[in-house]
């Protein structure tokens, strides 16, 4: 049942204070630390408060949900970061569109921390396009056989299973023959090469898919209706990647994800670079401050989920900038020393400059945001296609 909001308020503030350091004490590596931090919170019957209760959650109101962003706000460990696919998006579009079967079967382990997800939707010809992506599954007996390839699947290499998009009818218009499928990711027709970024981490992949195989019912939605459910986990992942992304730990200096480096932090970039009177510099920390908090007050007053992912991306990009002009001329150089003090932190400065960019394309890039505003949100007319009514077959190929 859901508790009052004081009783959950003391509820979540005894877990982050006692039981979680506890948990967490001893415990290295990322993943490992990702799944001890999850189950607890599962276990505590904190892990998702607005689920219904048959799936694990406690069916929490608004003003209880706010309760809970207030008392977690930076205080969650940053390697959660590892459940952001399943957690934050496969896991919702699985609880409202997915069968009795599904849900059951994967929600609580997924909420539980004990499998991790990845998404299988860009391709190498199907990127902003992706209603294009020629990932073929045909059905064989009980079995869907899939063949095609992936790319920039993020968190592929440990992931235990995929959210799917595969073509099932080229006779259709491109976005009438696609269906959203559950990979299992262990299995001989599934190759996963990582990419090594600018950065030097290798945080996504190539995925290749050669005769793979699913069970039949693991479809999520309709057959052939996929595009709906695409789109579905889409607007969760702009929210994941939009505003929630600045409630992660001000302390953290995680050289992963995409998250805008914190103000707090480039306030002391600036004290160690010795420019924290200079007018100008302070001028810019003073402007970043307000988009942090506007980021913030997007999320919270619930707006489009594009408005919320173009300010955060803008507000990585500044945020990287300015610690760019404070570690000049050190920062362009990975590993390089910013002062005599060098520490861990001139490498994940440079991390952040580095990554930024990619911040714009994950997720959907800005110019899609700005179409998905103008179609969805302004009411403007449709881009121009001719490909909306046209056989996929009878489509020109990327
Ligand atoms: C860090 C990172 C993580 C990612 N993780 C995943 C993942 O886990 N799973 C996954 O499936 N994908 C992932 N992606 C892929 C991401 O979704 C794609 O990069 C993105 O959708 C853009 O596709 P593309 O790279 O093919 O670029 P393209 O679609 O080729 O776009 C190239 C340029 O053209 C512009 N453009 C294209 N179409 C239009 C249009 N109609 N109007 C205006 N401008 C347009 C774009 O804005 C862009 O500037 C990730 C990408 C990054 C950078």
């Amino acid at each position: 049942m859901s508790p009052s909001p004081d009783v959950l308020r003391s509820e979540i503030q005894a877990f982050f204070d006692d039981e979680l350091p506890r948990v967490l004490d001893g415990v290295t590596g990322t993943v490992n630390r990702a799944k001890a931090w999850r189950s607890a919170l599962f276990d505590r019957g904190l892990a998702m408060l607005d689920y219904p209760e048959e799936l694990g959650g406690r069916a929490a109101t608004k003003d209880e949900m706010q309760v809970w962003r207030s008392e977690t706000r930076g205080r969650i460990p940053r390697e959660d970061s590892v459940f952001g696919i399943g957690v934050g998006m496969a896991l919702p579009t699985v609880r409202d569109h997915g069968s009795d079967a599904l849900k059951e079967r994967f929600i609580k382990p997924g909420l539980r921390g004990e499998e991790i997800w990845c998404q299988m939707y860009s391709e190498p010809g199907s990127g902003s396009d992706l209603a294009s992506l020629t990932t073929r599954a045909d059905l064989d007996g009980d079995e869907w056989i899939v063949t095609g390839q992936k790319v920039w699947t993020s968190g592929a290499h440990h992931a235990d299973f995929a959210i799917l998009l595969a073509r099932t009818d080229w006779d259709a218009p491109k976005h009438r023959g696609i269906t959203m499928f559950v990979l299992p990711m262990e299995q001989p027709g599934v190759e996963v090469r990582p990419l090594v970024q600018m950065t030097g981490v290798s945080e996504f992949n190539e995925v290749f898919l050669d005769e793979a195989r699913l069970p039949r019912d693991w479809v999520v939605g309709e057959v052939n209706g996929g595009w709906a459910t695409a789109v579905a986990l889409l607007g969760h992942e702009r929210q994941q990647t939009g505003t929630k992304s600045m409630s992660g730990a001000t302390h953290s200096r995680s050289k992963a994800g995409r998250s805008p480096i914190p103000v707090a932090q480039l306030r002391e970039l600036a004290e160690r670079a010795g420019r924290r009177e200079d007018p100008v510099i302070r001028q810019e920390l003073a402007r970043l401050h307000s988009g942090e908090q506007i980021v913030k007050w997007i999320g919270a007053r619930g707006a489009h989920p594009s408005i919320g992912k173009l300010w955060r991306t803008k507000q990585g990009r500044a945020a990287a900038d300015l610690a760019a002009a404070l570690a000049f001329p050190a920062s362009p150089a990975w590993g390089s020393d910013l002062s005599v003090d060098r520490n861990e932190a001139d490498d994940y400065f440079a991390y952040h400059i580095l990554n930024c960019r990619g911040m714009s394309l994950g997720g959907g890039t800005d110019e899609i945001q700005r179409n998905t505003l103008g179609e969805r949100a302004l009411g403007l007319p449709r881009e121009p296609g001719p490909d909306r009514n046209t056989p996929f077959n009878d489509l020109p190929r990327n």
